[in-house]
C-alpha cells in the first residue's frame, strides 16, 4: 500500500475499523478489546480493555490518549516500520482508542530520532483533517477529535509513560510513582489511555475480524499476531510477523541462523539471554514468563560465538548508567557500580572475579526492588541472565 495516499487505504479497507466502531458505540469497542484479549505491545502486555475501560469510567474530564512512538528499547523497530509504511492505521486506530475513552484530544509522542516518520505521520494527520476523518464530527457522526505530534528528544526514559507525561507539558523527563495509574490521573494530571503504537493498530483487525476471530490466533492467554524485531547474527534480519505461541526456534529458522549461535537476547536490555538449546521456548508473553524470561517489545537479538560476551554486557551497562534519569539512588548509584564491577571483572576470571559478581548480586537486587520505574528495575537483567544461563565469567 502507499502509505502517502488516503485513498489507496480505503482501497485497502481503511476506515472500515472506524465505521464498525461507530455503529457498535464506546461500550461495545472496549468490549470487543476485551474479548479479543489484546495485551500491550510496549512490553509490559497489560490488557488494553481494562485500561480503557478504566479511563472511560473516570469521572474527571477531559480524558487525554497517548500514543507512545518513542520506540527506543535497544533492538526495537516495529513501531517505526509500522509508521512508515501504514500511517493511517495508526491514525485510524488513534481514533477509535479516543472515542471508546472519551477523549477528544490525543498526542502522539515520537521518538526523535524516527524524522522519516514524522513525515509520514504529518502528511497522513493533514489528509485525514482534510477529509473529515479527524477533527470536528467526524464522519457526520458528532464526535471531535484530533491528534497532535509531540517528538521527543533523544532521552529513553522518555519512553516511560509518565517521564512522557512530564516531557508533554514542558517538564523534565522523569518518571513519577506509580501508582496513581494514567488511567486516573495521566497527563496534565487527567485521565489518559496510553498505548503503543503496535498495539492500538490491533484494534483494527479485532473490530473488523470480530473479537472471537481475533482471540482464536495465537494462544489463549497472548492472543493475535505479534512483530519480532530479529538482529544480530542472522542470514535475513529484519521484522517478522508470527502468530503468538511460534518457537524461538521456528522464528529463527525463518531468519536463518548460524552455525555458531552463543546466545538470544530476548526483550533487548531490559530483557534477558537464553542459550541456543532453548529454541523450544514459545514466543508468548507466558511462555517466556514460565521460561524465567521476557518477550517484552519482541526484540530477538541473536549472538554467535564472535562476539566477546563481557564486552557486550559492558555496553549494556553502559547504555543504562548513561539512560539513567538519576532521579532515585539505587539506579542512579547501581548502574554506575555495575558497570565499574563489569569493567573490573572484564580484566579477570574466575576467582578473582567471584567478589564482584556477588557485588553486581546485590547491587542488582537493590535496583530492582528500590527503583521508581522500570529503567533501574530491569537494568540488571541483562547482566543477569548472562551469568546465570550463559555461564559468563566461569
Ligand atoms: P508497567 O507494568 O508498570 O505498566 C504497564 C502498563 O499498564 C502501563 O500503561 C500502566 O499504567 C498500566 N497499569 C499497570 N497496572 C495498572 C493498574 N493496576 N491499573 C491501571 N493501569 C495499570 O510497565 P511499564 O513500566 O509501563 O513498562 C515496562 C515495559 O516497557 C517493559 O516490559 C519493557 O520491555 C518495555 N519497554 C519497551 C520499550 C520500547 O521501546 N518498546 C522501551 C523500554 C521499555
Ligand atoms: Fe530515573 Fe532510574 Fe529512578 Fe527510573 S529508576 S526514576 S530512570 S533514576
Amino acid at each position: 500500500m502507499d502509505p502517502s495516499s488516503l485513498d489507496d487505504y480505503r482501497a485497502h479497507g481503511g476506515y472500515t475499523a472506524l465505521r464498525r466502531a461507530f455503529a457498535l458505540g464506546p461500550a461495545a469497542v472496549i468490549r470487543e478489546v476485551t474479548d479479543a484479549g489484546l495485551l500491550g505491545r510496549g512490553g509490559a502486555a497489560f490488557p488494553t480493555g481494562r485500561k480503557w475501560q478504566a479511563t472511560a469510567a473516570q469521572p474527571d474530564h477531559p480524558h487525554y490518549l497517548v500514543c507512545n512512538a518513542d520506540e527506543s528499547e535497544p533492538g526495537t523497530f516495529k513501531d517505526r516500520v509500522l509508521m512508515e509504511g501504514d500511517p493511517y492505521a495508526l491514525v485510524e486506530s488513534m481514533t477509535i482508542a479516543a472515542y471508546a475513552v472519551g477523549a477528544k484530544h490525543g498526542y502522539l509522542y515520537l521518538r526523535g530520532e524516527y524524522p522519516r516518520a514524522l513525515r509520514t505521520l504529518e502528511h497522513a494527520i493533514g489528509q485525514a483533517r482534510a477529509r473529515g476523518l479527524l477533527g470536528d464530527d467526524i464522519l457526520g457522526q458528532g464526535f471531535s477529535f484530533d491528534i497532535e505530534i509531540r517528538r521527543g528528544a533523544g532521552a529513553y526514559i522518555c519512553g516511560e509513560e509518565t517521564a512522557l507525561f512530564n516531557s508533554i507539558e514542558g517538564y523534565r523527563g522523569e518518571p513519577r510513582s506509580k501508582p496513581p495509574f494514567p488511567v486516573e490521573k495521566g497527563l496534565f494530571g487527567k485521565p489518559t489511555a496510553e498505548n503503543n503504537v503496535e498495539t492500538l493498530v490491533n484494534v483494527l483487525p479485532i473490530l473488523t475480524m470480530g473479537a472471537a476471530a481475533y482471540a482464536a490466533i495465537g494462544t489463549p492467554k497472548s492472543t493475535g499476531p505479534k512483530l519480532f524485531c530479529v538482529s544480530g547474527a542472522v542470514a535475513r534480519p529484519g521484522l517478522y510477523e508470527l502468530p503468538f505461541g511460534a518457537t524461538l526456534g521456528d522464528l529463527l529458522g525463518l531468519a536463518g541462523t548460524p552455525g555458531n549461535l552463543r546466545a538470544i537476547l530476548l526483550g533487548g536490555a531490559a530483557g534477558g539471554f537464553v542459550r541456543p538449546d532453548e529454541l523450544d521456548i514459545p514466543l508468548t508473553f507466558e511462555g517466556t514468563r514460565e521460561a524465567g524470561t521476557t518477550l517484552g517489545s519482541g526484540v530477538v537479538l541473536a549472538i554467535d560465538d564472535s562476539v566477546p560476551l563481557p564486552r557486550l554486557l559492558l555496553r549494556v551497562a553502559e547504555f543504562f548508567r548513561d539512560e539513567s534519569c538519576g532521579q532515585c539512588v539505587p539506579c542512579r548509584v547501581g548502574t554506575v557500580r555495575q558497570e565499574e564491577a563489569l569493567h573490573r571483572i572484564a580484566d579477570r576470571t574466575g576467582a578473582a572475579a567471584a567478589a564482584d559478581v556477588a557485588l553486581l548480586r546485590d547491587v542488582g537486587q537493590a535496583m530492582r526492588d528500590a527503583s521508581i520505574c522500570g529503567l533501574g528495575q530491569t537494568a540488571w537483567n541483562a547482566v543477569e541472565s548472562a551469568i546465570d544461563r550463559l555461564g559468563a565469567y566461569e
